[in-house]
């Protein structure tokens, strides 16, 4: 367990809040004090996360800063509130939802001028918890917090984590486990599904106050003239676009694109069920409650169109319905493009040339003939010798014929670009990480931790996922397959 300072100064004590999202009429939100959380304990802070808001890692040591991660201490200025949304959930359409366990502290501004609002997630009741407790469980919360802070090293857009507490107070799941709350960062926490509830709602007074809000403060340059709604709706939908392309390089499985977990910026958002490709299969559903396999990865990038029309549709008051359909005929393109360069420089192609599209989906097909491990696959490429002494990658294929007809095609295609192998091999291991949080790295943290306190494997874990291009040697065992023991974790919508 860590050990805590008392005397530092408070954190945000010396931070402006300037609570921009409070400042809208209480249609938008429920005001809520967090539920205080008995004899908490610090599980973990992301020093990378507080660096954005000017802590030094002695406040983030201090009583004062667990106070706040427990939810037992708001800092001068803080306004909690509880947002109200609706959303699509697995296709169908519930008309209210909002943070039925997330509170939002308020927003302060770093010293760099930017705007970082502050949420606790699992601190308590709140108006929109229906007949649910308000709490979140060690488990989803560790890994809530360490995939945060890993995609955002990963380059990904993400909701950052600040940091985490825990407690012995018993949460019920499937079997009784035990409270604990993560501080999430973000420039905005407003969902699709915050405009979906005033659609349904056929409040449309609301919807622009939200459009107008959401504009003003993170869509300024779509500002002004009779197209900001338009502007507003495309650049969503793109950003959107590009966020799932990007999902898809890294192997980023979410789990639960429901429309109320899509950030109207472009961010991850809600990590509960999520996992990375290991075994490379495209139907992968990682998501144990998800039956259909609705939120396969290989159908995200369609079901991130799917959400992006039901937001057009809430928009249609705002923007008419012919140009919402013109917004969202970008998405393909959008999507497309940038999964097809995210991909091309995976493999190490400095250059777009015709045939590129098809080397990549040829090479994943063979992947997905055995399984072979995604991210291993992918670093291990950039080990490939042009005068075709590459036993280790062939290794890791069963189809070794299919293989090497591959990389004739591979080699060729280096060839034509005059590609130099060391100067390939940094480029690529920029891209392809040789760290991403298999499932069961956060699970062997989250045993430590819960039977023991012992949060030492999260940090080290923390630690190891902020680099994850870089070799670092000493944690090689980080970057193997799963063990067999692995198959039999579930991870489910329980959380
Ligand atoms: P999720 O599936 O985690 O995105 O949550 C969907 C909705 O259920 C959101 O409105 C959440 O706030 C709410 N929710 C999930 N778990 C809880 C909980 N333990 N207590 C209260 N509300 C919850
Ligand atoms: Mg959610």
């Amino acid at each position: 367990m860590h050990a805590l300072v008392k005397e530092f100064a408070e954190p945000f004590v010396s931070h402006r809040f300037d609570n921009r999202f409070a400042r809208l009429p209480p249609a938008f939100y429920r005001r809520v004090q967090p539920t205080p959380l008995a004899n908490p304990y610090l599980v973990s802070v992301s020093e990378d996360a507080a660096a954005l808001l000017d802590l030094d890692a002695a406040t983030c040591r201090s009583e004062k800063f667990l106070d706040l991660l427990a939810g037992n201490w708001l800092p001068p200025g803080a306004e909690p509130l509880a947002m109200l949304y609706a959303g699509h959930q697995f296709g169908t359409f519930v008309p209210q939802l909002g943070d039925g366990r997330a509170i939002l502290l308020g927003e302060i501004l770093n010293q760099c001028g930017e705007r970082w609002q502050l949420q606790l997630k699992g601190a308590g009741l709140t108006p929109f918890s229906r007949t649910a407790d308000g709490r979140a469980v060690l488990r989803s919360t560790v890994r809530e917090y360490l995939c945060s802070e890993a995609m955002h090293a990963l380059g990904v857009p993400t909701t950052r984590a600040l940091g985490m507490a825990g407690a012995d107070e018993p949460v019920y799941r499937e079997t009784p486990e035990t409270a604990a709350v993560v501080m999430r960062i973000a420039p905005s926490f407003v969902r699709f599904g915050s405009f979906e509830v005033f659609y349904a709602r056929r409040e449309h007074e609301r919807l622009r106050q939200l459009a107008d809000h959401v504009i003003e403060e993170h869509y300024p340059q779509c500002a002004g003239g009779p197209q900001a709604y338009e502007k507003f709706l495309i650049e969503v939908i793109e950003r959107t676009a590009c966020l799932i392309a990007h999902w898809q390089v890294v192997g980023f499985c979410h789990g639960v694109m429901n429309t109320d977990n899509m950030s109207i910026l472009g961010l991850t958002l809600d990590y509960g069920p999520f996992g990375f490709m290991e075994a490379f299969n495209p139907g992968h559903i990682c998501n144990h409650s998800d039956d259909q396999g609705r939120y396969s990865y290989d159908n995200q990038p369609y079901i991130g169109l799917w959400n992006c029309s039901r937001l057009a549709q809430a928009l249609t008051p705002l923007v008419d319905a012919e140009k919402c359909n013109a917004a969202l005929a970008r998405y393909e393109g959008v999507y497309l493009t940038a999964y097809a360069a995210h991909m091309r420089a995976k493999m190490g192609l400095a250059q777009a040339m015709d045939g590129d599209d098809a080397l990549a989906n040829d090479l994943l097909a063979l992947l997905a003939e055995y399984g072979t491990d995604y991210t291993i696959f992918f670093r291990a490429l950039s080990t490939f010798d042009l005068s075709g002494n590459n036993a280790t990658l062939r290794d890791l294929m069963v189809n070794r014929e299919a293989f090497d007809r591959w990389t004739v095609r591979y080699a060729a295609r280096l060839n034509a670009e005059n590609s130099f192998a060391a100067e390939r091999r940094l480029r690529m291991n920029r891209v392809n990480p040789k760290y991403v949080l298999r499932n069961h790295l956060a699970q062997v943290a989250i045993e430590k931790s819960s039977k023991n306190k012992d949060f030492s494997e999260i940090d080290r874990l923390l630690a190891v996922l902020r680099r994850p291009f870089d070799e670092q040697p000493e944690f090689d065992s980080y970057a193997e397959p799963p063990p067999d023991w692995a198959k039999d974790i579930a991870v489910s919508c329980s959380s």
